[in-house]
């Protein structure tokens, strides 16, 4: 179903407050519940793109004289969201504000990736509660991924009732719609759909900085790994078209940004469902390296996906830095097989080799899960195995939780939790012990370092990142914040690097 099918099928539905328990009926059009069935049965529709997104005449100046506010959770891929979101805003006549008390909308931006992440949400919900109470005509808004979820909003309907509005990651560009509604009902007004909508290229962006930016390549994912909820939560894979990308990277490149990265659940997977061409990450990529920007990234890339092509092409360097974050998530080809990452350790070890092999000053940094359900200690050592073998710069580690919805949230969590906090410590230990020493590897060498502002601890102090993305505190002028500079380091520590600004270029590693 596309956008025009759907919306011919859909209107932002108000859900009764009063009502209780029955409240499958509001899902009938507008919602249904994560689902591996139809998830899978997706892929055979076909996504239509979009360039005539506008604010129409009868929502313009909704904002006049009110301020939003929005608080995101989670990736990168939210962060970016919320930049849309804030372009709407502004084009609907809101201003921004930092602080809920001055907020007229405030908007949760939230991520369903963790337990821990959708625990922190409820709990900000909850703190919104006085506020609402005190200024009922605030408007507040859950949106996001965890809005995907039906357990979510069956809770949101029974125990917070202050919300006001709830919409899905499919929805954004729905926004203004959304919003006259939350204010002519006084109704909870809800709008997700459950299966994705089309590519949506001229949607307002407010940019969180003029340093770096993001740039959303693709959308969705079609790996199902048995434990993540984002197949279900963010829809089939979509690529943008290549020549709207290159033209949004240009234009970024002309207005002064320094580094962009480019964003998709699955980059790896870029350009896969195209029909008319053949055209990948690594064709990509090549395009843009031509652009006249410092530094160009890409997260996050799924091991199966990263094919020869993209390996040539990150070999030739320039502006195309030699970090990649590649997931691996376990050592054991067993546990891999039941998360359904699709690759081997022999195939990811294989992968390694090839992409040290071409690019021979790679840096690798990844992340992994312990405690998976049948995780043996046989295997865990295999995960702390294949860590020094591949030499990672360091990692994202995290014990396994279910995520409801998902085919391993249906497995027995049968590793206990005192041996899955254990085996991450284990292996945390290890991570320092990597971190530590590349780190350290770096002192009395010159990096090149994009300067992003003073340190978070010390305003006397500049902080930036290299490359490969290590942390650089150094003293130096105000003015080289946004600027790429040369900083010789002094001192090591496990997670970033001391270092004094240097006038000459020297050789850079
Ligand atoms: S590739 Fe990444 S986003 Fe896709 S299902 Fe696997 S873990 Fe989730």
């Amino acid at each position: 179903m596309n956008e025009e099918q759907r919306l011919e099928n859909t209107q932002v539905k108000s859900a009764d407050k009063k009502s209780e328990k029955d409240y499958s009926k509001y899902f009938q059009t507008v919602y249904m519940p994560p689902s591996l069935k139809d998830a899978k049965a997706r892929g055979k529709e076909t996504v239509a793109y979009h360039k005539d997104f506008a604010i129409s005449e009868e929502f313009r100046g909704m904002g006049q004289g009110r301020k939003f506010y929005i608080r995101t959770y989670g990736c990168q891929m939210n962060e970016h969201d919320t930049e849309v979101m804030a372009g709407i805003f502004l084009a609907l006549g809101y201003e921004p504000t930092n602080t809920v008390e001055d907020a007229n909308v405030i908007l949760l931006n939230t991520c369903a990736i963790r337990e821990n992440a959708e625990n922190k949400v409820f709990g900000e919900l909850g703190h919104l509660k006085p506020l609402k109470q005190r200024n009922p005509d605030v408007l507040i808004g859950v949106c996001g991924c965890m809005s995907q979820e039906e357990s979510v909003v069956n809770k949101i309907l029974q125990k917070h009732h202050h919300v006001d509005m709830i919409f899905g990651t499919h929805n954004i560009h729905r926004l203004p719609n959304i919003l006259n509604e939350a204010y002519l009902s006084k109704e909870m007004v809800i709008e997700v759909w459950s299966k994705e909508g089309d590519v949506i290229e001229n949607l307002p962006k407010v940019r969180k900085g003029e340093i770096k930016a993001w740039v959303n390549i693709m959308y969705g994912c079609d790996k199902f790994c048995t434990y993540c909820i984002v197949p279900y939560t963010r829809g089939k894979e979509r690529s943008r078209r290549p020549e709207d990308i290159i033209q949004e990277v240009r234009h970024l490149a002309a207005q002064g940004y320094k580094e962009i990265t480019l964003l998709g659940q699955n980059v790896n997977a870029y350009g896969k469902d195209f029909e008319d061409i053949k055209y990948g990450l690594g064709d990509l990529m090549d395009e843009i390296r031509k652009v006249d920007v410092a530094r160009i990234r890409f997260t996050t890339s799924h091991p199966r996906d990263f094919d020869d092509h993209l390996i040539e092409v990150l070999a030739k360097g320039g502006n195309l830095v030699d970090h990649i974050h590649l997931p691996v998530q376990s050592g054991s080809s067993d546990v891999l097989k039941i998360m359904a990452r699709k690759y081997t350790r022999e195939q990811y070890l294989e992968l390694v080799r090839k992409i040290k092999e071409a690019i021979p000053t790679a840096s690798l940094t990844t992340d992994i899960i312990v405690g998976f359900p049948n995780e043996t200690e046989e295997q865990f050592e295999e995960t702390i195995s294949l860590y020094k073998e591949v030499g990672f710069d360091s990692a994202y580690t995290f014990i396994y939780s279910p995520r409801e919805g998902t085919p391993a949230a249906k497995m027995q969590d049968n590793v206990p939790m005192e041996v899955k906090k254990a085996r991450l410590q284990r292996l945390n230990a290890v991570v320092n012990e990597f971190s530590a020493q590349k780190m350290q590897e770096y002192v009395g060498q010159v990096v090149e370092v994009l300067v992003e502002g003073e340190s978070k601890n010390n305003p006397d102090v500049l902080a930036g990142y290299t490359a490969k993305s290590k942390l650089v505190n150094f003293r130096g002028p105000k003015s080289a914040t946004g600027q790429l500079v040369k900083v010789k380091i002094t001192a090591a520590k496990t997670w970033s690097l001391n270092g004094e600004m240097v006038e000459e270029a020297a050789e850079v590693k």
